[in-house]
């Protein structure tokens, strides 16, 4: 690009004259030496040799049809199939008409006749089809991904609405495509290994292109998308597309997730059918041996439904039609077990489906930041209730709010937090942050940062879901916590599998030396509370002691303990 800019001001672009005869190469050359530098070739071969050579610095080529060694059909069939070469514009250089019809073909960008009586046609020519051609450099690359010279996704959308609109009955299939684990994949070989996948899957998606018909894109990190003339056999193509890909990733059993919309008629635009198709390849995370989704009837539910939750949060945020419950957590280290704090947890009262649970919802928000608004107002309940239960019984009891993803990059997180609790005359210890550990490893420095700058307001931070993430145990000594909180699967089978008890031994230890407590959740029974106390577990929460309850039942937990 540089190199092309410099050219544009003012600096000599090369030309290459290649044609046999002394006198011709002589005119073109008088022609042309003033405003640019010459090289010449006098054979078709030697011609070749030198573009290939110089393919960067060439800008033009004059080309003469009948050469020796290799005729000038021969030399522009080479440089229209090289990929690097195939810029390099060529003007063929001949006196029969036919050959100029022939080679516009073959992907000439012009042609001049000869004898050259005319040398300000020549130059006009030659000056036009290099400024096309740079221009055409210069489109390429700001329309294009560098790294796989795929389309950006600006671009592909907006070719691809031209396309709809040129073709309007034509149908095309939408397909997102993901590496699965991509940000593992970076971690474990490097960014290096990573961006050699990258460019593999462009590749191979561009020659994919290439048979189909259609547009091709890298939309995120590690997401393709494909805009693709409906195909009728849509599963079988989708086979034979997944095991090419798979072919070309073969490397450490990389592998993808496709996610499908396939045209059936409906009237939807270009961006909604992407929505359609990214849908579907989300129903893919986590699930590596399936390899594609076709959007359906009952993925198109679901997203009616997404839709309809997303549009009734304000109303429901303004109107408190969520919940918020909590559930007990107790100290099992003394002889008696002993109320220590609660979680708050979500719930949706709506007024049409009745009581939703979060794991409907929460993921769902997560998507589009919504869920900013929905923890700030759990929050500000939670608060609130320690407050109210703290003025009727005497005991500030600590709750813990879940923080999500999205809250830890707001900058204004500490301070929001802060003002909840001064509004409700709290210190901010009694509020416990839970972040999860995949959270964490996201990017640890930004959230080591936040969450140092929470700690030193006062609030306390427990790692939630441990277990789950990958933190090594070398990040785990440097980030700020007070509290581990083991992943609920690991407790499921500690009565049952001698292993599932050791995996739990090991956390307790790591959390021993990090010299914070640990919490275990999903406690549902009375021998895995027993095992939880002999390996040293601290606090339990669980339906062994109680589910999440609405706080007019949970305040019996007080009365009880009184
Ligand atoms: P989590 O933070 O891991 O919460 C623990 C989940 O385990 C809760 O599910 C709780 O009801 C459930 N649970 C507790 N004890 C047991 C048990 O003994 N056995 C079993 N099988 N389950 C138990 P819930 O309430 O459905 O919440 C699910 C997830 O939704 C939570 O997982 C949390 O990630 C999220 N969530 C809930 N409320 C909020 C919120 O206000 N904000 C955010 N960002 N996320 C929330
Ligand atoms: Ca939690
Ligand atoms: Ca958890």
């Amino acid at each position: 690009m540089k190199e092309l800019l410099e050219r544009k001001q003012g600096f000599h672009r090369t030309i290459l004259i290649a044609d046999d005869e002394f006198i011709e190469r002589e005119m073109l050359g008088a022609m042309l030496c003033d405003e640019y530098d010459l090289i010449y070739a006098e054979d078709g071969s030697t011609a070749l040799d030198m573009i290939q050579e110089r393919a960067g610095m060439i800008a033009l080529v004059l080309l003469d049809l009948h050469m020796p060694k290799l005729d000038g059909y021969a030399v522009l069939k080479a440089i229209r199939s090289d990929s690097e070469m195939r810029r390099i514009p060529v003007i063929v250089l001949t006196a029969e008409t036919e050959a100029e019809v022939r080679s516009l073909h073959l992907g000439a960008a012009d042609f001049i006749s000869k004898p050259y009586n005319m040398p300000d046609v020549v130059k006009a020519r030659v000056g036009h089809a290099i400024e096309l051609a740079e221009n055409s450099v210069i489109i390429h690359e700001t329309e294009r991904d560098s790294l796989t010279s795929l389309f950006k996704r600006d671009f592909f959308f907006e070719y691809g609405k031209m396309l709809d609109i040129q073709n309007r009955h034509m149908p095309m299939d939408a397909i997102v495509l993901d590496i699965n684990r991509f940000r593992i994949v970076n971690e474990l070989y490097g960014k290096q290994f990573g961006d050699l996948i990258l460019k593999r899957l462009g590749n191979s998606l561009h020659e994919l292109v290439r048979y189909t018909g259609g547009l091709a894109c890298r939309s995120g990190s590690n997401t393709f998308y494909l805009y693709l003339p409906h195909s009728n056999d849509i599963s079988g193509d989708l086979v034979r597309y997944t095991t090419k890909i798979n072919e070309y990733l073969d490397d450490r059993k990389i592998t993808v997730r496709i996610g499908v919309y396939s045209d059936d008629g409906s009237p939807i635009d270009m961006e909604h059918r992407f929505d359609r198709a990214e849908l579907a390849c989300r129903k893919l995370r986590g699930n590596y041996s399936t390899e594609y989704v076709l959007y359906n009837a009952e993925l198109h539910s679901r997203e009616l439904h997404s839709e309809r939750l997303i549009n009734d949060i304000d109303k429901a945020l303004s109107e408190k039609q969520f919940k918020v419950y909590y559930q007990p957590k107790y100290n099992i280290t003394g002889e008696k077990p002993l109320l220590v704090s609660a979680e708050a947890l979500v719930r949706w009262v709506h007024p049409e489906f009745g009581m939703i649970p979060p794991g409907e919802f929460i993921s769902l928000f997560e998507n589009n930041g919504l869920i900013q608004l929905l923890d700030r107002y759990v929050w500000s309940e939670a608060a609130a209730q320690i407050r109210k239960w703290s003025d009727k019984y005497g005991v500030t009891l600590p709750v813990s709010v879940n923080v999500s993803r999205v809250d830890i990059f707001d900058p204004q997180l500490s301070e929001i937090l802060s003002s909840i609790a001064s509004a409700c005359g709290l210190s901010p210890h009694t509020l416990l942050l839970e972040i999860t550990e995949s959270a964490y490893t996201d990017d640890s420095q930004q959230i080591i940062d936040t969450v140092s700058a929470l700690r030193s307001k006062g609030f306390r931070i427990e790692m939630d879901d441990f277990g789950c993430g990958y933190s090594s145990l070398n990040m785990l000594t440097e980030l700020p916590l007070d509290a581990l909180k083991l992943d609920m699967n690991f407790i499921k089978n500690i009565e049952k599998d001698h292993k599932a008890y050791r995996l739990v031994g090991i956390m307790i230890e790591i959390a021993r030396m990090l010299e914070v407590p640990v919490i275990a959740e999903g406690v549902e029974t009375k021998g895995q509370m027993e095992l939880l106390h002999k390996i040293g577990c601290d606090i339990i929460q669980g339906y062994y002691f109680s589910k999440p309850l609405p706080p007019d039942e949970f305040e019996k937990l007080f009365e009880k303990t009184d």
